[in-house]
C-alpha cells in the first residue's frame, strides 16, 4: 500500500523499483498504468513519472503503441563484457581513491557502502532492491573519488548494478558483498592503494561468480 502522505510520486517510484529488482515483475512483463495506480490507489500522474524515470535507468521500456514493459534479462554475452569492464576500470579507480583518502570521503564511502542494509526491519526482497541501489551508489562515489569523470559516466550509462541484481534474488548475493564492501574500506582508511585494488578486483570477481548461475 502506498501511503499518501508526503512525496508521493517518490513512493510509487521506489515500489515500483523494488518490485522490478526484486523479480516481483519479471524481466519482459508487461507493466500497465492503469493497473498499477488503481493497485497503489493513485492517479495515472505519479505512475507515469515513475515509470519514465525507470525508463532513464534502463529499467522499463517504452514501446510505441504497446506501452510499458520490464527490461529484458542481461544476456550471458553481455554480463561478460560488463565484468571485463568492470574489471579494467574499477580496481584501478580503488587505488586512485585510496591515495587521496581523507577521513571525510571516508566517511561518506562508509555511509555509502550498504552497511545499514544489514539492520532488519524490511522484507528481505525489499533490502535486496536496497542494497541494490546502495551499492551502485557505493561504487559511483568510488569512481568520484578517484577523479576520472568520464569512466565515472561510462560505468553509470549501463546501469550496471540494476542490471545485475535483476539476474536473481538471492539473499547471499547481499551478505556475502557487504563483507567484500568492508574490505575495501579497510584498505581505504589505511590508505593503502594496493590492497584497495585487490580488495576491489576480489568483490567484482565474486560478484561476478555469484551471479554466473543465473545463466544456467
Ligand atoms: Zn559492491
Amino acid at each position: 500500500m502506498i501511503q499518501r502522505a508526503t512525496g508521493l510520486g517518490e513512493e510509487v517510484y521506489q515500489a515500483i523499483f523494488a518490485r522490478l529488482m526484486a523479480l516481483r515483475v519479471p524481466p519482459g512483463a508487461r507493466i500497465t498504468v492503469d493497473g498499477l495506480a488503481r493497485e497503489f490507489n493513485v492517479s495515472q500522474t505519479p505512475v507515469r513519472e515513475a515509470l519514465s524515470r525507470l525508463e532513464s535507468e534502463g529499467l522499463v521500456i517504452k514501446t510505441h503503441l504497446v506501452g510499458y514493459s520490464a527490461a529484458p534479462q542481461i544476456s550471458h554475452r553481455r554480463f561478460t563484457e560488463l565484468y571485463e569492464l568492470r574489471l579494467l576500470l574499477e580496481p584501478d579507480a580503488a587505488a586512485k581513491a585510496a591515495a587521496t583518502m581523507t577521513d571525510t570521503v571516508l566517511q561518506e564511502l562508509t555511509e555509502a557502502a550498504g552497511m545499514m542494509s544489514r539492520a532488519g526491519g524490511a522484507d528481505e526482497r525489499a533490502r535486496y532492491a536496497q542494497f541494490a541501489r546502495e551499492d551502485a551508489a557505493f561504487h559511483d562515489k568510488v569512481l568520484t573519488v578517484a577523479g576520472n569523470e568520464m569512466i565515472r559516466e561510462t560505468l553509470a550509462h549501463q546501469h550496471t548494478h540494476f542490471h545485475i541484481f535483476r539476474l536473481m534474488f538471492h539473499s547471499r548475493v547481499t551478505e556475502e558483498a557487504l563483507g567484500e564492501h568492508a574490505a575495501i574500506l579497510d584498505a581505504f582508511a589505511r590508505r593503502d592503494p594496493d590492497e584497495a585494488a585487490r580488495a576491489m578486483r576480489a568483490h567484482i570477481e565474486r560478484s561476478r561468480d555469484r551471479l554466473l548461475p543465473a545463466f544456467n
